[in-house]
C-alpha cells in the first residue's frame, strides 16, 4: 500500500470527523481554553473552504460544568457527574460558538446517547438530523448526552463515540486530538526505548496489545489510548481512515495543519473506501426480514441511482421494523437490491403505491420520503428483465 503524507489524505477526504478530549478543551483554570479553540477553529474554516464537511466530538462538558457548580476536585459521583455535564454542556457550546463565529460557522449541538448508534431505528434518526445539519452548512458539535446517559447506557469516553459517527456519517477521516502524538511501542514517559509508530496498516493483537501500555494514563478524560485504539478499529471498518495526534496550539497554529504540514502522528490506514464498507455491510451481514416487490419503473430508478419511493411499490412480504433489512425484488422476482428500511412492514404496505405527498393524509404522520434512501441501499449484480420501461 503507498503511504501517503497527511496533506495528500486530507486532501481526498469530503467528510472529517475531528474529537476533542478534555485535556484540550479545558485549561488548568477548569474554563474553556480560547487559544485552542481558537486555533482549531482556524484548522476547521481551513478544511470547510477546500469544501470539506466537518463535524466536531467534544468533550469537556463535565470538566467545564464541575468548575461551574464548584464540585469538588477527585473522583465524582454519578448524579455529580451528570448534574456537572448539564452545567458545563452550555458552557461547552458558548466556546465553540465564540470559536467559530469568527469564522461565521454556524454550529449546532447533537447530543447522543449509546442507544441513537446501536440501535437501528434510532441510528437512521440520528444520521438524517446529522446530515441534514451539514447540508445546511452547519457544523454539528457532538457530545455523549451525560445528563442522562447513566452508566450501564454510556459510552464514557468520546473515542468511541466520535467512531461510531464517523461512521454514521460515511467520514473519510477521524482525527482523535489527544495530549499525545500518537501511538508509541511503549509509554514513552516512562519507558526510554519507546518508538513511534507513524502508519499502522493492520491493527493486529500486537498493535491492540500497545493500548494498555502507552499513554494508558487518562488526563482530564476518560479515554487512554486503549478507547483510541478501539475507536480506530470501529472506524476502519467502516473504511474510515484514524489518525492521533497532538491536541494543541502552537503560536496560533491548530494542530490539523502542523499535522497536515508534517508533524508527529499515527495514521490507521483504511484500505477501502467508506462507500465500499456500505456496500460490504449492507450485502453481507444483514438478514433480511422481509421482501419488497417493485414494478419496472422503481427498478430502473434504482438501477441509476435514486432511493425507492412508495410509489413503485406493488407488495410487501414479512414482518419488520423501521431499521431492518430488507430484500427488493422486480416484478420477475428477481433480487434487485438489499437496503434497511425506514418504515415497518406494516405502514410500508399502507402506503405502497402511492406518491411521497400522501404518506402524512395516509399513515397520519410525516415520515420520510423514501422507503429505503439511496445510501442504505445496495444494488444486487444480476440485471432484472424489464417488461415496460417508463420513462
Ligand atoms: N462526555 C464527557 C464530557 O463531555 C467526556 C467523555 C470523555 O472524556 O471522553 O465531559
Amino acid at each position: 500500500m503507498t503511504i501517503l503524507p497527511a496533506a495528500q489524505r486530507f486532501r481526498a477526504a469530503r467528510r472529517v470527523v475531528i474529537k476533542l478530549g478534555s485535556a484540550q478543551i479545558v485549561d488548568k483554570e477548569g474554563v474553556a481554553n480560547a487559544p485552542v479553540l481558537a486555533a482549531i477553529a482556524a484548522d476547521i474554516a481551513a478544511l470547510v473552504k477546500e469544501g470539506k464537511q466537518v463535524v466536531i466530538v467534544s468533550s469537556g462538558a463535565v470538566a467545564l460544568g464541575r468548575n461551574a457548580l464548584g464540585l469538588p476536585s477527585g473522583v465524582l459521583k454519578l448524579e455529580e457527574k451528570q448534574a456537572a455535564a448539564a452545567a458545563g454542556q452550555t458552557r461547552l457550546m458558548r466556546a465553540w460558538e465564540d470559536a467559530l463565529s469568527a469564522h461565521s460557522a454556524p454550529v449546532a449541538q447533537a447530543l447522543l446517547t449509546i442507544d441513537d448508534t446501536e440501535i437501528r431505528r434510532r441510528w437512521l434518526n440520528a444520521r438524517a438530523t446529522l446530515n441534514t445539519l451539514i447540508d445546511a452548512g452547519a457544523i454539528p458539535i457532538v457530545n455523549e448526552n451525560d445528563t442522562v446517559a447513566t452508566e450501564e447506557i454510556r459510552y464514557g469516553d468520546n473515542d468511541r463515540l466520535a467512531a461510531r459517527v464517523a461512521q454514521m456519517i460515511g467520514a473519510d477521516i477521524l482525527v482523535l486530538l489527544s495530549d499525545i502524538d500518537g501511538l508509541y511501542s511503549a509509554d514513552p514517559r516512562k519507558d526510554m526505548s519507546a518508538h513511534h509508530i507513524p502508519v499502522v496498516e493492520d491493527l493486529s493483537a500486537d498493535i491492540m496489545a500497545m493500548g494498555g501500555s502507552a499513554n494508558a494514563v487518562a488526563g482530564m478524560g476518560s479515554g487512554g489510548m486503549a478507547t483510541k485504539l478501539e475507536a480506530a478499529r470501529i472506524a476502519l471498518t467502516a473504511g474510515c481512515s484514524t489518525v492521533i495526534a497532538m491536541g494543541r496550539e502552537e503560536n496560533g497554529t491548530g494542530p490539523i495543519s502542523t499535522m497536515i504540514n508534517g508533524g508527529l502522528c499515527t495514521w490507521f490506514v483504511s484500505n477501502i473506501s467508506p462507500e465500499t464498507a456500505r456496500r460490504q455491510w449492507l450485502s453481507g451481514n444483514l438478514n433480511p426480514s422481509g421482501v419488497i416487490t417493485i414494478d419496472d419503473g422503481a427498478v430502473k430508478a434504482l438501477l441509476s441511482g435514486k432511493s425507492l419511493l412508495h410509489a413503485g411499490v406493488t407488495q410487501v412480504t414479512g414482518r419488520f421494523e423501521r431499521g431492518d433489512a430488507i430484500e427488493i425484488r422486480a416484478s420477475d422476482d428477481k433480487i434487485v437490491a438489499r437496503g434497511i428500511s425506514a418504515y415497518s412492514n406494516d405502514d410500508a404496505q399502507r402506503i405502497m403505491g402511492r406518491q411521497s405527498a400522501d404518506i402524512e393524509a395516509v399513515l397520519g404522520y410525516k415520515g420520510r420520503p423514501a422507503l429505503i434512501h439511496r445510501d442504505d441501499l445496495v444494488l444486487i449484480a444480476a440485471q432484472p428483465t424489464l417488461t415496460t420501461i417508463e420513462d
